[in-house]
């Protein structure tokens, strides 16, 4: 780039004037190209440009590529006041686009949707309980004072207050002047409390302790390096990877943990807390805008020094990242499934091997691509594979349904019944374990037969009994149980067909009736919140039988808990899907896992009419390195990941005629894939083929390892127009196939 005459050029420093390359997070395809404002601007820095009429924010990429009528160029508004983009992060979210051929400033808008951007005063208005009475209460009153006492100690912002209490910013005030609420000034952003690695952990058994220390090897040798940690469950995993983020934190280094969402639990945070003496920093769904921006600001300062989050703290400006961990590695929930489609695993390795950083992916059921890229030496490997202490692994024993007799309209096999009951009378308690979310996954009319579906979707409406409607579980629209037939008119006959967890409660009910039943289900709570609250009362012995989804396959401890029975253990192993066997071992195991930590043996079993399908012969035998084995040499024979590799193409619109020619005519032209030997197959129906109204079509691309995939899918797709209301998506290494 060419600085002014005479000036002083400094590295990745842009003087007043220069031309530079702003990306923006609009729509755009492209940077666009500015003038450095007065004082200049360093690469990455955050600016504010004008764009038509408005202004937008946005980063300074690189130098401006000039292509543009240098007359009409503008120049930069303003730079805000926050640190610059590193150019670790440029990088990576470059490669990021890349990958996922994702346009970049839908990427970019990942990495700053965190707040932080805009000139914050250094000081702020915070407002907290306060001494004094009201002299009258009114509702909103009451709501603001018993909202701020919910939250003991913590302070609100004016907005979030008047927001979360849903009263107007005058109530508060009016609290403000009677001493209700106490008015604070507090510097914006705080650094978090030192976490302490010198403190001693637990005293390591002999396996833990060898895999700490192979992990403290490797970063202190630094530099990039991914291991696979797999141990049974209550193994110690979570000890033996706070060594590692101990080490890290010595080394002056700032780690990451990332868990599922729904595992995210103040149960964890207690644990590193007890291991490190502090609290770490949060960043999940349910940390407010206030202290994300503390968490975005002390990260990129340094005044944090581990952040225990969920997938999208990957987009966080970590100032020297030694160390990314990945929790429960093979949880689907970090696929993102919208918007930008991306696994959070893998963005994990990419983001750390840009920044020569550790990776640690741990898990009791890994996914068959981290097991084979360990066994294929791409990953180290380490093992746990006891439990801790007096712990063993629950004792796992199918029960075949084809012998048991069976009550019409019941789902619990005498043989578990009387498990259960044993459970109860020593005080113990037992999961009833159903992947099945409401009443009833099927109503139907008993004179016509017709299914009731969703009008905007290819999927049933689902009976929620506690809402008392009918859900459709792919939109979230919901309708009012219909009394008369949608089909044929019929008066009364609509029915409940199938078990869903609620309708589960109910038998249960029917079955024990002195005991206190829970339902653990996503749509029983009103917030994440209000469900981990909930997990802890169940936890802490709030109930003797629990009945859940896969909520309570995830990372969360039950030490009173002994038995588990599934319900249904065929119900993964139906669809057509290649990675059904693989899900529902994982599952399964999970499931089990939660059964007999600490001093009391579990046990777990299995409802199913095929114990002899080799699935679930897996499952209960235990042999792991066969199952995975046996399906690597299927998935190796089909030439399917990770063996392969292999891309899903999403078509919608509202016109299925439309989005179906638009597939024909794409499979047709598929010279530039056929050139790296890839295959098309399709297109087919979605694996869910309508959505809200729109028509869904995908195209699977298969193409052998080690083929530029993405540069060929760009070629091939780069002809499309689209029209009318017309979308696509590409989807990198799809969880279906
Ligand atoms: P995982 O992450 O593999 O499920 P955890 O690390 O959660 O296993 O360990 C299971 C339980 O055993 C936890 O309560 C943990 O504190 C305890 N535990 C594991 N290892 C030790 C140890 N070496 N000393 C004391 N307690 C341990
Ligand atoms: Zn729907």
């Amino acid at each position: 780039r060419g600085g002014g005459e005479g000036r002083v050029a400094e590295p990745g420093f842009y003087n007043e004037g220069e031309l530079v390359a702003v990306l923006t997070t609009q729509p755009l395809d492209r940077t666009l190209d500015y003038r450095a404002p007065e004082g200049g601007c360093f690469a990455g820095a955050y600016v504010e440009v004008p764009l038509g009429p408005r202004k937008v924010p946005g980063v300074v990429w690189g130098p401006g590529l000039g292509d543009f009528d240098i007359s009409r160029v503008r120049s930069v508004i303003r730079v805000l006041d926050v640190a610059p983009m590193r150019a670790e992060m440029q990088e990576f979210l470059t490669r990021m686009a890349a990958y996922t051929l994702t346009p970049l400033p839908a990427v970019l808008r990942l990495a700053t949707r965190a707040p932080g951007l805009g000139d914050p005063p250094s000081m702020r208005k915070v407002y907290r309980l306060g001494d004094g009475r009201p002299d009258r209460m009114t509702e909103a009153r009451t709501r603001v004072l018993a909202l701020l006492e919910d939250f003991g100690g913590l302070a609100f912002t004016l907005g979030e207050l008047a927001e979360q209490a849903g009263v107007s910013s005058s109530v508060i005030k009016g609290l403000v002047a009677q001493g209700a609420v106490a008015e604070q000034d507090t510097p914006r952003d705080l650094p978090f409390p030192q976490l302490d690695p010198a403190r001693p952990g637990k005293a390591l058994t002999g396996d833990q302790a060898t895999a700490a220390e192979a992990l403290r090897g490797g970063l202190r040798a630094g530099g990039y390096g991914t291991t696979l940690l797999k141990g049974v469950t209550g193994s110690g995993k979570t000890e033996v990877y706070l060594e590692a983020v101990a080490e890290c934190l010595r080394g002056g280094r700032q780690a990451l943990v990332l868990l599922p969402e729904i595992a995210l639990s103040a149960e964890f945070l207690t644990r590193v807390e007890a291991r490190f003496g502090a609290r770490p920093a949060e960043w999940h769904s349910g940390v407010t805008l206030t202290e994300r921006r503390r968490v975005w600001k002390m990260i990129g300062q340094g005044g944090a020094q581990l952040v225990v989050g969920a997938r999208s703290a990957l987009f966080l400006p970590f100032r020297d990242l030694g160390l990314i961990v990945v929790d429960e590695e093979h949880d689907t929930s970090y696929k993102q499934e919208d918007g930008v489609l991306y696994n959070a695993r893998d963005m994990a390795v990419l983001r750390a091997s840009i920044a020569g950083a550790r990776v640690v992916l741990a898990s009791a059921t890994p996914c068959l691509e981290s097991w084979a890229n360990a066994e294929a030496g791409k990953y180290d490997r380490l093992e746990l594979t006891a439990r801790f202490g007096a712990a063993v692994l629950p004792e796992m024993r199918a029960i075949d349904m084809r012998a048991e007799r069976m009550q019409a309209g019941c789902w619990i096999s005498p043989a578990l019944r009387d498990a259960v009951r044993l459970r109860l009378a020593r005080g113990e308690q037992a999961l009833l374990f159903l992947n099945r979310r409401g009443y009833a996954p099927v109503t139907l009319c008993r004179a016509c037969g017709q299914q009731v579906g969703c009008s905007q979707c290819d999927a049933r409406m689902v009976e929620h009994r506690f809402l008392k409607r009918l859900m459709c579980h792919q939109c979230g629209e919901t309708q009012p149980m219909p009394e008369t037939c949608p089909s044929c008119g019929a008066e009364g006959r609509m029915a409940p067909v199938g078990p869903g967890v609620e309708r589960m409660a109910e038998e249960a009910a029917a079955c024990f009736p002195d005991a206190r039943i829970a339902v653990l289900s996503s749509d029983l709570f009103s917030s994440a919140r209000a469900l981990k609250e909930g997990i802890e009362a169940i936890a802490g012995g709030g109930a003797d039988i629990i009945i859940g989804t896969q909520l309570v396959a995830k990372g969360h401890n039950f030490p009173l808990l002994t038995l588990v029975g599934v319900i249904d253990a065929d119900l993964g192993l139906q669809g057509s899907d290649l990675r059904a066997a693989e899900r529902t071992f994982q599952l399964m195991r999970q499931v089990a896992g939660r059964a007999g930590r600490a001093d009391k043996p579990g046990t777990a079993l299995l409802q199913t009419f095929q114990p002899e399908h080799p699935v679930i012969r897996a499952i209960l035998g235990g042999d792991e390195e066969a199952f995975w084995s046996a399906e690597a040499a299927q998935r190796e024979a089909a030439g399917m990941p990770p063996y392969g590799r292999m891309a899903g193409i999403i078509l919608s619109g509202s016109d299925s005629g439309a989005v179906f020619d638009l597939g024909n005519a794409l499979a047709r032209n598929d010279a530039p894939l056929r050139a790296v030997n890839a295959q098309v197959f399709g297109p087919a129906p979605a694996p869910i083929a309508r959505i809200r109204g729109r028509h869904r079509v995908r195209l699977l691309v298969k193409a052998p390892k080690g083929v530029a995939l993405q540069d060929a899918l760009t070629r091939w797709l780069a002809p499309v127009r689209l029209k009318g209301d017309a979308r696509l998506a590409v989807d990198i290494d799809p969880q279906s196939f």
